[in-house]
């Protein structure tokens, strides 16, 4: 039970929804920054301006999975008023006080690193990362059945990195049939996707590996689908880049070519908001419970 621990929420999309709801259901004190539209009413939430007075006594600050952009402004689709968070707001956060966010971009790091406050990356951790890899996987499933007129049952599908979203997508893609086979650079990588049941290459042979691939699902945040590997590729190749932005494709020697590569971030939030919000919900309800005990050991 989260019982005394107070809550405030700045902005968000529809996956903060199942956190406060979450949060309200086991009990604690929660206030809404930036929800002025939301119509849904919450009983036990309580919406306020954002004022460095009503920060004063919150535990915990509950930020969007984007966090902050590089000047503060912070998302909220409950919210027509840009929310800006500044120096100030941070400065006035009791000691003790966790930042919880998705991601933290540079603005957010340095305000927090200056202030002092602690803060947790949640899309960071292993354990949500690899539940988020659930949703984006059926994500990529959607947009290559949208994409292609094969099924993926016989196809020649290649994945790129084998890191949490990575295997998912494997495993998956073997589950329904396609003939897999998975780049990776670490020998235990290359020795787990033979285990798996997988064709295994490294990803210094990716030029060779290319000739006859349906579809490449790429999760290797860095330039690896070069012009040099797409010469090689049929034209009909599909390329799905699920790594985050830029990604990790040439995209403009794909459109020369004619080839169809599509950038796809974001997909848990997009296919399953109401999942991708439990997840979040879930592991955010242990860590404060987490830090509802160590604060109250240590007074
Ligand atoms: P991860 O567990 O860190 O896996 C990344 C993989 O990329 C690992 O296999 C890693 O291999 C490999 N890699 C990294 N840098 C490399 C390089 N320079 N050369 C070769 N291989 C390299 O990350 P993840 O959780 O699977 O996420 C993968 C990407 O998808 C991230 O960019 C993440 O932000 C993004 N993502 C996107 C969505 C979406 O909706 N599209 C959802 C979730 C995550 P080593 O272990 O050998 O380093």
């Amino acid at each position: 039970m989260l019982t005394g621990i107070h809550v405030a929420f700045v902005g968000g999309d529809a996956r903060q929804l199942e956190v406060i709801k979450k949060c309200i259901q086991l009990d604690a004190t929660v206030t809404l920054f930036g929800f002025d539209n939301l119509e849904s009413s919450f009983t036990g939430a309580t919406k306020k301006p954002l004022t460095c007075e009503a920060l004063k006594d919150v535990n915990a600050l509950i930020l969007p999975i984007v966090g902050t952009d590089d000047r503060g402004f912070v998302e909220s689709i409950f919210c027509s008023k840009p929310i800006q968070l500044e120096e100030e707001h941070f400065a006035s956060l009791r000691k003790g006080c966790v930042v919880y966010t998705g991601i933290a971009k540079p603005y957010l790091k340095s305000m927090l690193t200056n202030q002092r406050v602690p803060f947790v990356e949640l899309l960071e951790r292993d354990d949500v990362a690899i539940y988020n890899s659930i949703p984006t996987v059926e994500g990529a499933l959607m947009m290559a059945i949208q994409n292609t007129d094969i099924t993926i049952h016989g196809s020649e599908c290649m994945v790129l990195g084998l890191g949490r979203v990575g295997m998912s997508m494997a495993r998956a893609l073997h589950a329904l049939g396609a003939r897999v086979r998975v780049g990776a650079r670490s020998p235990e990588h290359i020795a787990r996707i033979h285990e798996m049941g997988l064709t295994a290459f490294h990803l210094q042979d990716l030029k060779q590996n290319v000739s006859n691939v349906d579809m490449i699902f790429n999760t290797i945040p860095h330039l690896v689908i070069t012009a040099e590997i797409i010469a090689q590729m049929p034209q009909s190749t599909l390329i799905i880049d699920l790594a985050s932005k830029p990604g990790g494709t040439d995209f403009r020697y794909a459109e020369r070519r004619g080839m169809k590569a599509l950038l796809a971030p974001g997909l848990p939030g997009i296919v399953a908001p109401k999942t991708a919000g439990q997840i979040i919900a879930n592991t955010l309800s242990r860590l404060l419970a987490a830090q509802n005990n160590n604060q109250g050991e240590s007074k």
